[in-house]
């Protein structure tokens, strides 16, 4: 025995299970010359390493230094144990099946590594399924844990004699890589209808794109449509063909020196572009790509390639920028079906592009945007899931079902809550069939024995239906409720804090539709102290493809329906008739339910201010609100507080006050933004001065406003509150299912200590 030999236990936590972490490990200590084991435990990474004092020096900075891209190290810590004299070093298996659970992985980028070897290795030269143990699919091809290649759509693909010498090689990077794959015995694309050599298929494609044509391709969790962005009759075809006439796309870009000529870009934004889960990021516009990329709007949704046939694609590409959007029929899931494909969307397509491995796991590209430089997510999916978000208490066997729109489900597995993908709007069939298959899909892999299910109180959420069906016991929680319930999860906050929750709708306890919320809550239960003054809605939910119709209520309510027979400029762009008609409405309360959601009075401004009176895409008037804002105004309107109410009266009257004036629209934005900001800072200064509380959490849709989110961050914090935002999970109805698992997780424990 070495006398300056040493013995150290090693604990890392952190994202470092499913992402090949242990045979890096294995490696790095077979480098360092260092003996013993790498455990999986439920903690992270437990290491015994016994060496020399500077070969372990050097293996712990190897750990941070070269760890596999997909891992990240939260913490590591080192406590020197007693030598045991191991004559190796090993990996010890797996015991426990929750750990397994964490095991599979998302799906991730493809590494620079992979990139390279499309050059250098034989059996790999431009092999577009190229992968290893830090990158490639995962989550879109299991269907079974353990994850080994048997249980995952790579099973029909036998391995050649190379990968399978690369497959069992634990010093190679492809050790255990589960879809390793090769020219010689892996997946390929084709063409429908076309014979083309495998190597040409990028060619052709790229070919095709620069000619104006646009190609359904298959990707990692569905089809994407792709076209020239540059190209506006490409771009406006689409449109057309695909019946989405104003939602923004999606736009692929070569690389990060094109994003820059194009959009503003800082570090932050750099980061989750370049990361390995390869979100869509919100950019602000500096230069324009075709018209109709994201018309109305001053930022653009931005991926770069992920995929090795991207990279392939844009070898041979004359543009630099590509539209990169959902492969599906408006409203339907992204498509993953070669037959569905084949029937439908070759109808919108010129060129359809196919691979012979069957997508599992459906999956759309997750978007994000950059708010207080920190990431925010919109859409939760590929890249994202399954990895859990970790509570600080049990939420095992309880799912929560989610709301309606934008719709994913949580399941708890220990102190774990594991995420469903971006499900989508469950009032279209095709969703709900997937929601409930993801569902089933979900338990199966998870292995999750279903005791109790968390749902909406809406009554006719389809979600809340589904629940019911499951005939177990069930818990309703109040929409809002579960929104800043979903923001303290993500943060560990377990005690009384002022929840701010402002969204489109939600379902109120008292029956009405909420939406403009002043909580004091904990898990276990809320107090609503604060909300927008209620208005009548009418037609209903009719009012959210029409704007206008809540701008006359608002008008209606706060000034009286002789101002309605002014010539405001708004009511000049709708038919006179349809106005009569929703004032009888109003007047004679048909069809008329009151809410007092923030959407609605963004909706109003919107359409007060003649920027969008009807709207085509779901949140669009407020999008556009946000985009057209003149960042430099401080000016605000005023509001004020009758018992719980919060009354816009005074807003309105000068708003149209300032429309008459010809103000412009950008400072009545900038106004009516600074004027939420500024009450949010009055009533929780109120509501601290009155509880003591000084913890404030933002959550609903409303929040992901970058302006207003930002700007009520920085105020608040500057009036030394501490504030909490959505980080891990959308702060729209996608992220609802984690407050609503954490409640009746909260409440659960609290029944048993009864
Ligand atoms: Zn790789
Ligand atoms: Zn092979
Ligand atoms: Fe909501």
């Amino acid at each position: 025995m070495n006398l300056n030999s040493k013995a150290y236990l090693i604990y890392i936590t952190g994202l470092v299970q499913g992402v090949g972490f242990r045979p890096f490990i294995y490696r790095i200590a077979l480098n360092n010359n260092i003996l013993g084991w790498v455990e999986n435990n439920n903690e992270g990474v437990t290491i015994h390493a016994e060496g020399i004092e500077n070969q372990i020096e050097n293996f712990i900075l190897s750990i941070q230094s070269q760890k596999p891209v997909a891992a990240s190290i939260a913490s590591l810590s080192v406590k020197e144990t007693i030598s045991k004299n191991y004559s190796n070093f090993s990996i010890r298996k797996s015991s426990s099946f929750s750990q397994l659970v964490t095991e599979v992985s998302p799906d991730i980028a493809v590494c620079n590594d992979c990139l390279d070897d499309l050059i250098t290795q034989s059996h790999r030269i431009s092999y577009p399924f190229i992968n290893c143990t830090n990158c490639g699919p995962r989550f879109s091809i299991i269907h079974a844990l353990p994850y080994d290649r048997h249980q995952t759509t790579m099973q029909p693909f036998k391995m050649c004699a190379v990968c399978n010498g690369e497959y069992e090689n634990i010093l190679d990077r492809r050790f255990h890589a589960q879809p390793i794959a090769c020219n010689h015995c892996g997946p390929v694309y084709h063409i429908e209808n076309q014979n083309i050599e495998n190597d040409q298929i990028p060619v052709y494609i790229a070919k095709a794109i620069d000619a104006g044509k646009i190609i359904a391709m298959k990707g990692t969790g569905g089809y994407n449509f792709i076209c020239d962005a540059y190209n506006e009759l490409a771009v406006s075809t689409l449109r057309e063909r695909k019946r989405r006439e104003m939602k923004p796309f999606a736009v692929m870009c070569a690389d990060l020196r094109t994003i820059e000529i194009s959009f503003d870009l800082n570090n932050s934004e750099t980061k989750s572009l370049t990361s390995w889960r390869r979100p869509i990021v919100l950019l602000k516009n500096k230069k324009f790509l075709a018209p109709s990329v994201s018309p109305n709007l001053n930022t653009t949704g931005i991926i770069l390639p992920y995929m090795p046939i991207h990279y392939q694609i844009f070898d041979h590409l004359a543009t630099k920028a590509i539209i990169f959007t959902s492969g599906n029929l408006t409203d339907e899931p992204v498509c993953i079906s070669d037959s569905i494909a084949s029937d439908e969307l070759s109808k919108i397509a010129d060129i359809l592009v196919s691979y012979n491995r069957d997508i599992f796991n459906r999956s759309d590209d997750s978007v994000v945007f950059i708010a207080t430089e920190k990431e925010r997510i919109i859409r939760r999916s590929r890249g994202y899931v399954p990895s859990p978000i970790d509570l600080s208490f049990d939420t095992e066997g309880i799912f929560a079902a989610g709301a309606e729109l934008t719709n994913t489900f949580t399941l708890g597995k220990g102190t774990q809550v594991i995420f469903s993908q971006h499900i989508g709007d469950l009032q279209n069939a095709e969703t709900l069939a997937f929601y409930e298959e993801s569902y089933n899909r979900f338990s199966k892999l998870f292995r999750f024995d279903c005791q109790l299910v968390a749902s909406d109180m809406h009554p006719d959420y389809l979600s809340s239906n589904f629940a019911r069906r499951l005939k177990l016991p069930i818990i309703e929680i109040q929409h809002h409720h579960a929104h800043i319930a979903s923001c303290m999860a993500e943060h560990n906050v377990n005690e009384k804090v002022i929840g701010i929750a402002f969204d489109g709708t939600g379902y109120g306890d008292d029956g009405t539709i909420w939406g403009g919320e002043f909580f004091i809550c904990d898990y276990i239960g809320y107090e609503r102290k604060f909300y927008f003054d209620p208005v009548p809605l009418p037609g209903g939910d009719k009012v959210t493809k029409y704007p206008w119709r809540t701008a006359v209520s608002y008008l209606y309510k706060y000034l009286g329906s002789d101002i309605l027979d002014t010539d405001l400029p708004f009511l000049a762009l709708i038919d006179k008739t349809e106005i009569e008609f929703v004032k009888q409405m109003i007047a004679e309360d048909l069809n008329c339910p009151k809410s007092s959601g923030a959407g609605r009075l963004f909706d109003a401004v919107a359409a007060l201010s003649g920027l969008c009176t009807t709207s085509n895409y779901h949140a669009e008037a407020p999008m556009r609100l946000e985009s057209i804002i003149e960042i430099n105004c401080k000016g605000k309107y005023i509001y004020h507080i009758e018992g719980k109410r919060i009354i816009f009266y005074k807003m309105f009257y000068q708003i149209l006050k300032d429309i008459k004036r010809d103000a412009t629209v950008a400072l009545i934005s900038a106004k009516f933004h600074n004027t939420i900001v500024s009450l949010i800072l009055d009533l929780s200064k109120q509501l601290r001065k009155e509880t003591s509380i000084n913890k404030v959490v933002l959550s609903g849709g409303t929040f992901q406003n970058k302006y207003l989110l930002e700007m009520t961050e920085i105020l608040l914090r500057m009036e030394g509150f501490t504030v909490y935002s959505h980080e891990k999970v959308p702060s729209n109805d996608g992220g609802i299912a984690l407050g609503q698992l954490a409640i009746a997780g909260a409440k659960r424990k609290l029944q048993n200590l009864k």
